[in-house]
């Protein structure tokens, strides 16, 4: 069967693992559906919109441009903003890149990432690679983090792909590539998160199985509900599915990333 590659974010990988049908609704299979999300509390509506604003001040200082917090008329905004600017978060040397996309095939598929900030530079004529992540949720302890499939798909992505951001196309190796989750709520303790070769060479062929799963799934065009209902509580559909017995419940808060890929997520098209 022939069809076009589609783009797993983080996101679509932890939908096939938490219930294949949400993950082939999402992309529209067998037909595209239209189906609108469950619509979010006020409270998270604002939250989200808190932490956009806090990554779009982010953004203009990584790119040097002026930034006036003083503008911002959300005063936990403003607070975050100072907690970064008071945190003195060493940045390593090299060429800052923030809101930074990229794509890495695998199995006839992409993946798809949207990093906060990527420093690229260069240690002992190797290039290094160290991504930055701004989080305003609730902090979370470094070995949970490490199982995270942000965490685990950004540094594989930079491991097989990263080449493409290097000025000489040279491959960047996974002891020279890092992630920094920055939390607004405990600024002095960064989670820094280091990759290295084995890790990467196990985390590389479970995405790489992970992906023919789900290319095995789309040739038989089965994509079974999830037997674990909790996942229903907050699935927008819930209804479609006819699982309404499993009640309701409120959806997890989203982080800034996860609200930023809804934009494409909810395209029409998967690619
Ligand atoms: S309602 Fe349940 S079975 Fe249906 S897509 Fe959502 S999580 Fe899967």
């Amino acid at each position: 069967m022939i069809h076009s590659p589609f783009l797993l974010s983080r996101t679509r990988l932890e939908d096939f693992l938490t219930c294949q049908r949400r993950f082939a609704l999402t992309l529209g299979l067998p037909h595209r559906l239209a189906w609108p999300p469950a619509p979010l509390a006020e409270q998270m509506e604002e939250d989200l919109a808190r932490g956009q604003a806090f990554h779009q001040l982010l953004e203009r200082y990584f790119l040097g441009l002026p930034v006036t917090p003083e503008l911002v008329e959300d005063e936990q905004v403003r607070r975050w903003w100072g907690a970064f600017r008071r945190s003195g978060l060493q940045l390593p040397a090299g060429r800052p890149l923030p809101e930074l996309r990229l794509t890495v095939p695998v199995g006839g598929h992409l993946l798809h990432g949207r990093f906060d900030l990527l420093v690229l530079g260069s240690e002992n004529n190797q290039p290094t690679a160290h991504l930055f992540d701004w989080k305003t949720g609730k902090a979370r302890r470094e070995a949970d983090l490490r199982q995270d499939w942000q965490t685990r798909l950004y540094l594989a992505m930079l491991a097989e792909g990263g080449q493409a951001l290097t000025a000489n196309g040279r491959v960047i190796l996974p002891q020279h590539i890092s992630l920094t989750y920055w939390y607004a709520s405990q600024p002095e303790s960064p989670r820094i998160i280091h990759y290295n070769i084995a890790w990467h060479a196990q985390n590389w062929a479970e995405i790489v199985a992970l992906v023919a799963r789900i290319e095995a799934a789309h040739a038989l065009d089965e994509w079974p509900l999830t037997e674990d209902l909790s996942h229903c509580r907050t699935c927008s559909y819930q209804s479609y599915c006819g699982r309404q017995q499993a009640g309701q419940a409120p959806p997890a808060p989203l982080e800034e990333q996860e609200a930023d890929e809804a934009d494409w997520l909810l395209e029409p098209d998967h690619l």
